[in-house]
């Protein structure tokens, strides 16, 4: 990499940029070090005036007082454990981000089920115990018209559960899978894998790019359990292409999970649905509840009374056991399927809705203020963006956004700089401007990213 060479300018900013000993013994800095002690607080200074430097070398002044530099290592010591962002990247199902936020209903749900006891294990009208894997299930049932549910704590381990349940510990079971949907989902979870764990025996089928119904069929033995279809979730396959539908593998006459991972709820452009994989025939649906559905992490399996009975006393299902909050969560943002308010109460579906001029009004509001608020060199205008859903759907499901682009200072600075923050903004990176992609904003988020701005800039007439 090339050394930055100082802007024009930047030498007198560098002269201002105050010493670590300077910073250390100000006012400013004794509450954090009383807290964190002199060895932390020395080096998130010290980080603290080193990026402050970089960025004044790459043509950013950002606020250089003794106050900022103080905040700033305030802020990376504080940030430690999980926080809030602001997900300005347009990826809506940002799996790095927490995927799915929860709607105002589910989070008043958590609320009541976190801060009082409640039935989780009890039945109220019997007075003795009950089950918590009875909970959500009809909910369940009559949205997806499958005949019974089970809720567990993720999609990665629903898919290991239902596997295992089908081998249930026999030896030499095989499970059949096409190659072409032997896949890689995001942090590590391998189907071959998962099946392995599962004590089934993997039965690949097909090839890479085409498997026929012919191909599971001959694959069929005494030894067969399930037939697995899997939701390529992450990539495609295009050209010469061949694959077989869920329907016609409940034709084989064999026990078909279908993992749908994903799994819309509502109509998606070519996301599978939920009620479409149940109506096809498949033995177990399974899919994620902080995905499409837009819940809180949870792993959702739908199908036949008998397979779920099964599963429910299974020892792994103890293992997997969805929490009360999740479970509280997750009924709330049933709900709104049922009362057919998803569309606009749960925020993961209005921002896969929201049209292109909501969002382009969005990003025009937010560069306004940031204008207002923002110093003289720096830049703010809208720009037409694509938006993804991510988060295992389509890869190439896109749709029509809108940003704020950032101009005037180097863009990677900036990024860095506004992840500094006391709430950190993530934006995105694009043909070397930083982008502020509005559709993924929630409300307050136009506040959080003035106030970024103005913990790196300074304020305005400050
Ligand atoms: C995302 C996904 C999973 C894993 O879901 P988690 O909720 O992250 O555990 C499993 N299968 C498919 C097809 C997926 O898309």
């Amino acid at each position: 990499m090339e050394s930055p060479k100082p802007y024009n300018g930047s030498g007198e900013a560098l002269r201002r940029l105050p010493a670590v000993d300077a910073v250390l013994r100000s006012s400013s800095a004794s509450p954090l070090l009383e807290r964190y002690g002199a060895v932390s607080v020395t080096g998130a200074v010290r980080s603290a005036l080193g990026e402050t430097r970089d960025a004044i070398f790459a043509g950013c002044i950002p606020d250089l007082s003794i106050e900022n530099i103080v905040l700033l290592a305030g802020n990376s010591l504080e940030g430690r454990g999980l926080r809030r962002v602001v997900n300005a990247t347009g990826v809506i199902l940002h799996t790095n981000l927490g995927r799915s936020v929860l709607s105002e209903k589910a989070v008043e749900a958590v609320f009541e089920a976190a801060t009082g006891y409640s039935n989780l294990e009890y039945s109220v009208p019997a007075g003795r115990r009950g089950s918590r894997y009875d909970h959500a299930v009809p909910l369940l049932t009559e949205l997806t018209g499958a005949e019974d549910a089970l809720v567990v704590n993720n999609c990665a381990g629903a898919t290991l559960l239902a596997l295992a349940a089908a081998v249930d510990g026999e030896p030499g079971s095989e499970v059949i899978v096409s190659r072409g949907q032997l896949i890689e989902i995001g942090g590590g979870f391998r189907i071959p894998e998962v099946l392995e764990v599962s004590g089934a025996t993997l039965r690949e089928v097909g090839t890479t790019n085409r498997t026929r119904l012919a191909d599971y069929d001959q694959a069929i033995n005494d030894a067969t359990r399930a037939v697995l279809w899997v939701h390529p979730s992450n990539f495609e396959v295009v050209g010469f292409t061949e694959s077989v539908g869920v329907k016609e593998l409940c034709t084989l006459g064999q026990t078909v999970i279908a993992d749908v991972g994903s799994g819309a709820m509502l109509p998606l452009a070519d996301e599978p649905r939920i009620t479409e994989a149940v109506k096809d025939g498949a033995d177990l649906v399974i899919f994620s509840g902080d995905k499409l559905l837009g819940g809180p992490q949870a792993g959702i399996i739908v199908g036949k009374k008998r397979l779920i009975r099964k599963m429910r006393s299974h020892p792994l299902t103890r293992a997997l056991r969805a929490d009360k909050l999740c479970l509280a969560a997750l009924e709330a943002t049933l709900k709104s399927y049922l009362d057919g308010t998803a569309a606009e109460e749960l925020p993961t579906q209005r921002m896969l809705n929201e049209s292109a001029e909501v969002v382009g009004a969005r990003a025009g509001s937010l560069a306004e203020r940031l204008r207002e608020a923002s110093p003289g060199p720096l830049a703010f205008e809208v720009v037409g963006s694509v938006a993804r859903s991510g988060g295992g759907t389509l890869p190439n499901f896109e749709v029509l956004s809108a940003a704020v682009r950032v101009g005037g200072t180097d863009a990677d600075t900036l990024a860095r700089g506004l992840r500094r923050a006391r709430v950190p903004v993530v934006g995105r990176v694009y043909n070397g401007s930083l982008l502020l992609d509005a559709r993924t904003l929630l409300p307050g988020d136009e506040g959080r990213i003035v106030a970024a701005f103005q913990q790196f800039f300074g304020a305005a007439d400050g």
